[in-house]
């Protein structure tokens, strides 16, 4: 349930009214927009009495809410949530270019990588430590160590760091990662999310593989019940009857999560696609459709990547593909 408050509410009156709801055992979720302030209601709303509080002068309007999500809810909080990950702001308007390798596998490496898309305009670096390999016998990251070259790529170029976790026992390895990443097949990794809700650093959650639009907001909720509002959504293709590429891109998926939810959207085309030369339109359809953002795999030298290399572009090719990213946005704002 949702109640519109009046524009200029006294203070007073309107924590009078929090108390008196949390007194009646809800949880208030608070929005302060720059026109109106939004309570969301949540917990068990079925006897709450409507016209009661409607009938309060302070009160605008008093809408039930029928899906299961409330906190990501555009109706609970109708302004665009902006995530802040060590100064770089996604979401609300501030497009995000989040590029590097699937995995981190030397300090070279990642370093030449991060200063390559650096320099072509990406403002976050990605790099895998942690892999969730379909075959236990395929290179599975270098783990803490993956984790400390990506901090001095970080301290090299200035760019703050995204990085997988698939288990909340590698919680203390993260303390000084930027933006946690959870993996497509993480996503209903319940346990994880709520450690999550608590480690207070945003959250990139990726769709899951054969995950519902509802599916992920609900997971988003889990993080967020746990206090922890700075949630990125990912949608990274799902399976469908594709043959000739890794997955499909739900490209639909951006505009109805930004009706549904207030949380910043992004697009991984690398992984919808599998293949690099996919990448750049996918990309672009992304970013036609509003997302706040783009995940994308580069590599300087794919053919030897240990993961990935695929759907990998060089560093020339992310550039190339910037500058169209650009013109697009500029073409659709
Ligand atoms: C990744 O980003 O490295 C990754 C494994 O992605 P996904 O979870 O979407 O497959
Ligand atoms: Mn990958």
């Amino acid at each position: 349930m949702i109640v519109v408050l009046k524009s200029n509410v006294n203070e007073n009156r309107r924590k009078q009214l929090i108390s008196w709801l949390e007194s009646q055992g809800l949880g208030v979720h608070i929005s302060t927009g720059a026109y109106q302030t939004v309570l969301g209601l949540i917990g068990d709303t079925a006897k709450v009495d409507m016209e009661l509080i409607e009938s309060l002068d302070i009160v605008e309007s008093v809408k039930r809410v029928s899906e299961t999500f409330k906190r990501c809810n555009r109706k609970f909080h109708p302004d665009d949530t902006v995530v802040n990950a060590k100064g770089v702001k996604i979401g609300g308007g501030n497009f995000c270019m989040i590029a590097g390798p699937c995995s981190v596998e030397t300090e070279e490496q990642i370093v030449s990588i991060a200063k390559a898309v650096k320099a072509s305009g990406a403002n976050i670096l990605r790099g895998g430590a942690f892999k969730p390999r379909t075959s236990p016998y395929d290179f599975q990251g270098l783990k803490a160590t993956g984790l400390e070259l990506l901090k001095i790529a970080r301290q090299e170029t200035g760019l703050p760091i995204v990085s997988e976790i698939m288990s909340a026992h590698d919680l203390k390895l993260f303390e000084d990662v930027d933006i946690l990443q959870v993996g497509a097949r993480n996503m209903q990794n319940f346990d994880l999310l709520i450690e999550l809700g608590h480690f207070g650093k945003p959250v990139l959650l990726k769709r899951g593989l054969a995950n519902t639009l509802k599916e992920l907001l609900m997971s988003a909720e889990y993080i967020m019940a746990g206090g922890n509002e700075q949630v990125i959504l990912c949608e990274r293709g799902i399976r469908t009857f594709s043959d000739y590429y890794r997955n499909t891109l739900d490209v639909s998926a951006v505009p109805m999560l930004h009706e549904l939810s207030h949380l910043p959207v992004i697009v991984d085309p690398s992984h919808a696609t599998g293949i690099a030369r996919m990448v750049p339109p996918m990309a672009l359809s992304a970013v036609a459709a509003g997302a706040d953002g783009l995940i994308i795999e580069v590599h300087n030298d794919p053919i030897h990547a240990l993961c990935d290399g695929a759907q990998s572009l060089r560093p020339e090719e992310y550039d190339a593909l910037s500058k169209k990213v650009r013109k697009v946005r500029e073409a659709v704002l």
